[in-house]
């Protein structure tokens, strides 16, 4: 068994997208604090603690068979109490579902935890905010083709980041 890291499953936005995101964040204002561009990201499972080997495995076998998908942010919403103010897709599709549920039987397979909860996809675009006035109209597309690993380091000026794994999910027909 390796070290236990911080672990999460998530997608990363591609640079066009990134930097929609980003425009969208300005539109908003200073309602808090923004998400940095290259931090932009949509948890699809929280590990915590967690053996970085273990959750390679699982990530390997839930995404054999598994294909990319469109997601569309299109809707804005703000978790009062956490005072994050983030952008969702009002719809999405199978695919996240079944890549999510995958992820969690494979990583319960091989005695990982991840949160009970049901998955509430969600880009957080600004913490301790305090959001005033309408939103922006947005929606923006997301080819999504890579399932990512990311280890989250804690230090002082706040979480670091570090690509932990990637796996490919085809677009295309089929
Ligand atoms: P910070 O906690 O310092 O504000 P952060 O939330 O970006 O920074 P982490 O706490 O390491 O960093 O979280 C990494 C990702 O996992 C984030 O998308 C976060 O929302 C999500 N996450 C963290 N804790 C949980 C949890 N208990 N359940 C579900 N998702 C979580
Ligand atoms: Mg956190």
């Amino acid at each position: 068994m390796t070290e236990r890291q911080r672990l999460f499953f998530a997608l990363w936005p591609p640079a066009h997208l990134r930097e929609r995101l980003t425009a969208v964040q300005g539109e908003l204002g200073r309602i808090g604090r923004p998400v940095a561009a290259e931090r932009l990201h949509l948890t699809v499972a929280f590990l915590g603690n967690s053996d970085p080997e273990r959750a390679t495995e699982a990530a390997a076998a839930a995404t054999r068979e598994a294909r990319g998908f469109v997601l569309r942010l299109d809707r804005f919403g703000h978790f009062v109490r956490s005072g994050v103010v983030w952008m969702a897709p009002t719809e999405y599709p199978n695919a996240l579902e079944t890549l999510h549920r995958r992820l969690r039987r494979e990583l319960r397979r091989r005695g990982l935890r991840t949160e009970r909860r049901s998955l509430h996809p969600h880009v957080t675009l600004f913490r301790k905010a305090t959001p005033s006035g309408p939103h922006p109209a947005a929606s923006l597309e997301w080819p999504v083709d890579e399932l990512t690993l990311v280890a989250s380091v804690t230090r002082a000026e706040g979480p670091e980041y570090h690509r932990a794994g990637a796996w490919r999910l085809p677009l295309g027909e089929g």
